[in-house]
């Protein structure tokens, strides 16, 4: 399950508050030194560590503990409360364009999940918000992207524009926009091309799609197993195509939960998505709040 070990280490650090009368500043000391060691070795990012145990420390030696009636429960409260906003606070809404089609392009490397999340994020603006979705194939330097994404729409009954692999991706996207305006299709999803490795070819054709399709929202899509790998990912896409959010995928595997705590505060872009499995309903909207308490039980 995703996050046990952290879970498993805050839950009995703080544990040990619970029963509590009366807080100490030792205690508070011994409970943050064990809360930095638990997200450390869940792989969050050092700086995020430093801000968040400080804020831990200061608010719970603060008057709000040390005169409460059940100082242990105020810490867990404490907890819950900032790894709620570490994790970005309110849950983040897609966009809707005043002038259909609302564009969203997605981006990320090869094997995050793009694909698939892609048809994901149709089904579900289908199901959940009675949208009429266009998926488009832009991956046009491997055939096997374009046929997985065709399978993928056929699957869920979603159109897909694809024009194959001799195209250029940013003739396509601006024929596919044109297309759902056609056919009143309100959302268009463009599946770009993805790499093993972040490269200057891959951001300058994606620094292209931006620029000709001027997109509503750009997703990067990352890969929640690669923990730290997926934060500098996450920075390099952003800082070269300032990206409106992040959907983090594989959050059903095992992942210790580093990129999901680290992601926001690095960034500052919100996770507005998780994929929870492999099938094409299995991705949620992303609810801080619901995430802080699951990983504190
Ligand atoms: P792309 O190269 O980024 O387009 O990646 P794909 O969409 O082809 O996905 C790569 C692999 O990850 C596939 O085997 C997917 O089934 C799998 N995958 C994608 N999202 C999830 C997820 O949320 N959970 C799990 N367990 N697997 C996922």
């Amino acid at each position: 399950m995703a996050f046990e070990g952290l879970a498993d280490r805050l839950q009995s650090t703080i544990k040990k508050m619970t029963g509590k009368g009366k807080v100490s500043e030792q205690d508070v000391k011994e409970m943050a030194r064990e809360v930095r060691l638990a997200l450390l070795e869940a792989d969050v990012n050092f700086k995020v560590v430093k801000d968040f145990v400080k804020k831990i420390k200061e608010r719970a030696v603060g008057t709000e503990v040390m005169e409460s009636l059940t100082p242990g429960q105020q810490v867990i409260k404490i907890v819950k409360e900032e790894l709620t906003a570490l994790m970005g606070g309110e849950q983040s809404k897609i966009a809707v364009s005043e002038r259909p089609p609302t564009v969203i392009m997605m981006v990320g490397l090869q094997g995050a999940g793009k694909t698939t999340t892609s048809g994901k994020l149709a089904n579900l603006l289908r199901k959940k918000h009675n949208r009429k979705p266009l998926l488009v194939a832009c991956d046009v330097y491997r055939p096997a992207a374009v046929d997985q994404l065709e399978t993928v729409g056929k699957q869920l009954g979603i159109p897909v524009f694809s024009q194959g692999t001799e195209k250029n991706p940013v003739d396509i996207a601006k024929e596919a926009i044109e297309h759902a305006k056609a056919e009143h299709l309100d959302y268009v999803i463009v599946d770009t091309a993805g790499r093993l490795h972040v490269d200057e070819n891959l951001m300058g054709e994606l620094t292209q799609i931006k620029a000709d399709i001027n997109p509503d929202e750009i997703f990067l899509v990352v890969d929640a197993m690669t923990g730290q790998d997926a934060v500098n990912v996450a920075e390099t896409f952003d800082s070269t195509l300032d990206i409106t959010g992040v959907v983090l995928t594989k959050l059903d595997g095992d992942t210790r939960g580093g990129a999901a705590l680290s992601i926001r505060a690095v960034t500052h872009k919100p996770i507005k998505f998780a994929g929870m499995g492999e099938k094409l309903d299995e991705l949620e909207a992303f609810h801080p709040e619901r995430m802080a308490s699951r990983i504190l039980g």
